[in-house]
C-alpha cells in the first residue's frame, strides 16, 4: 500500500497531455491552452479616457477651485471609435467618453463630475496632473509580449483577452474521451424496478456529473456482471474508444472483483493498486500501451462515496494533466477542526465537513452527518475534505487541520 503523496506523484510521473488542435473561442471554455499568447497589438491599443469628462491642457487648471471654475472653450467632443488627431490649445478643451481616443495634445481628462457646460464653455473645478484618467498605450502589455503561458486553463477572462487580440480560434490541448466500466451483478438503471438485493447503479451518474464539470461533455458507459469474461469484453470496448477508462467496484479483494486481473491479462501495466487513504483503499491505476497510445485505467472502489472522493482526490489531476493542465491535486487550506475526530493510525481519512464561520470570525470544517463510505448524503452536503493524517488518531476543536474545498470543475 502507497501513501496518497506517492500516488500523486506515480500519476504525475506517467500521465501525459493529449494532442493538440484548434478550438473556436466559443467552444474552449474549460479546455487549456496549447500555444503561448504572443500579443499581436498593444494593450491598450491607443492612448484613451478612463472615464466620462473633459481632455484639457493641465496648466490651464492651475488655479482652478470649486470657488473659481476655470473656464474652457469646449471646441469638440470625441466619442468611443471616433478618430481623433485634433489638436487643443491653451484654453480650450474637448467633451471625451470613456474609451475614446484621446488626442495627443490632451493632457488629461478630467471627471465629468467636476465640471459643467455653459454657453459653449466648460466649468472645471479642480485641478489635474498631466496623465490623469489616461489610459496609456501599451501599459498592460506591448506588441510582441507573451501574455499568458500554455498550459493556463481557458476561463471566461482568458476567452475575452483571446478575443480582444482579435482571436477567432486558438490551439488548445485536446480533452481526454472517457469510457465508464461499472461493475456488480446487483446494478440496475434507474427507471426499473428493483428485485430483492439489487441496488441502482449510482456511480456511473455521479461519475458522469463529475466527467461533466469538467468540460467532458460525452462518456460510454458499460455494465460488466461479475464474471471474467464480461469484466474483460466491456474493459476491452471501452478501452477501444477512449484515452481514459474509470471503472468503479471489483478492484478489492472479493471472490467476485476481477478488475486488476482481468486490466493485467489485456496488457496493462500496473502503476499502483491501494493506497493508504479513507475512502478509497483499493484505487488501482495502470497504463496500456496500445498501437503507439497510452491508455489509462483508474480502477474505483464500489462505493459510491468512495467513488467520488477518489475521483476528485486522484483521478482529477491525472485528467488535469491528460487535459494539458499543470498536474496538481486539489488545492487545500489549513483551518480549524470544528468537533472532536478519532480514527486508527496508517491511513489519511478524507473527513467529509461543510466550513462554519465562527464568532470570532475564524472559520472551522465540521464534519457531516454520514461519514461512512456508502452514505452519498454526507458527502452531498459537504463542501469541503478534511484531511485527518495519516499517523494522528484524535482530532480536538480547534486543532489546526489541512482540507480541501470539493470544486468538481477545477
Ligand atoms: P465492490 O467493490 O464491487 O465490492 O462494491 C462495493 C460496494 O459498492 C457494494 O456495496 C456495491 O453494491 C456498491 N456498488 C458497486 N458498484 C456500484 C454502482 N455502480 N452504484 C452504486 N453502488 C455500487
Ligand atoms: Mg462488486
Amino acid at each position: 500500500m502507497i501513501t496518497y503523496e506517492e500516488a500523486l506523484r506515480l500519476i504525475e510521473k506517467h500521465v501525459e497531455p493529449l494532442g493538440k488542435c484548434e478550438a473556436r473561442l466559443e467552444d474552449m471554455f474549460g479546455a487549456y491552452l496549447a500555444e503561448d499568447v504572443v500579443a499581436t497589438m498593444p494593450s491598450p491599443q491607443f492612448d484613451n479616457s478612463a472615464v466620462d469628462g473633459y481632455g484639457v491642457r493641465a496648466n490651464d487648471l492651475a488655479a482652478a477651485s470649486s470657488e473659481a471654475p476655470k473656464e474652457l472653450k469646449l471646441v469638440t467632443a470625441i466619442a468611443a471609435g471616433a478618430p481623433s488627431d485634433l489638436q487643443i490649445e491653451s484654453g480650450q478643451a474637448v467633451k471625451i467618453f470613456t474609451g475614446a481616443r484621446v488626442p495627443t495634445s490632451c493632457q488629461a481628462v478630467v471627471m465629468r463630475e467636476y465640471c459643467r457646460e455653459e454657453n459653449g464653455n466648460v466649468l472645471i473645478e479642480c485641478t489635474t496632473q498631466p496623465g490623469e484618467n489616461i489610459r496609456r498605450q501599451g501599459e498592460e502589455y506591448r506588441k510582441g509580449e507573451t501574455v499568458l503561458h500554455a498550459g493556463i486553463k481557458v476561463t471566461p477572462p482568458v476567452v475575452s483577452l483571446l478575443a480582444s487580440l482579435g482571436h477567432v480560434r486558438f490551439p488548445i490541448f485536446e480533452k481526454p474521451r472517457v469510457a465508464l466500466v461499472v461493475t456488480g451483478d446487483e446494478l440496475v438503471e434507474p427507471g426499473h424496478p428493483l428485485k430483492e438485493g439489487q441496488i441502482y447503479n449510482s456511480n456511473a451518474y455521479g461519475l458522469t456529473a463529475a466527467l461533466n464539470a469538467l468540460g467532458i461533455k460525452e462518456c460510454t458507459s458499460f455494465i460488466a456482471r461479475d464474471t471474467r469474461e464480461q469484466t474483460s469484453e466491456c474493459f476491452k470496448k471501452a478501452l477501444e474508444q477512449s484515452d481514459l477508462v474509470i471503472s468503479s467496484g471489483g478492484v478489492s479483494v472479493g471472490d467476485h472483483d476481477y478488475v486488476k486481473e482481468t486490466l493485467e491479462a489485456l496488457g496493462a501495466k500496473t502503476i499502483f493498486w491501494r493506497i493508504a487513504i479513507k475512502p478509497g483503499k483499493p484505487v488501482y491505476f495502470g497504463v496500456l500501451e496500445t498501437g503507439g497510445k497510452r491508455k489509462y485505467i483508474f480502477g474505483l472502489p464500489g462505493n459510491p462515496v468512495s467513488v467520488l472522493v477518489t475521483f476528485h482526490q486522484i483521478v482529477k489531476p491525472a485528467i488535469k494533466k491528460m487535459a494539458g493542465g499543470a498536474f496538481s491535486a486539489s488545492r487545500s487550506v489549513r483551518l480549524k477542526t470544528g468537533a472532536r475526530l478519532k480514527k486508527r493510525p496508517g491511513r489519511v481519512d478524507f473527513v467529509r465537513g461543510t466550513l462554519m464561520r465562527e464568532e470570532n470570525g475564524d472559520s472551522a470544517a465540521i464534519p457531516t452527518r454520514g461519514q461512512e463510505s456508502h452514505m452519498l448524503s454526507g458527502l452531498a452536503k459537504a463542501d469541503a475534505l478534511l484531511h485527518f493524517a495519516s499517523e494522528a488518531e484524535q482530532l480536538e476543536p480547534g486543532d489546526p487541520v489541512d482540507l480541501t474545498l470539493i470544486n468538481w470543475a477545477d
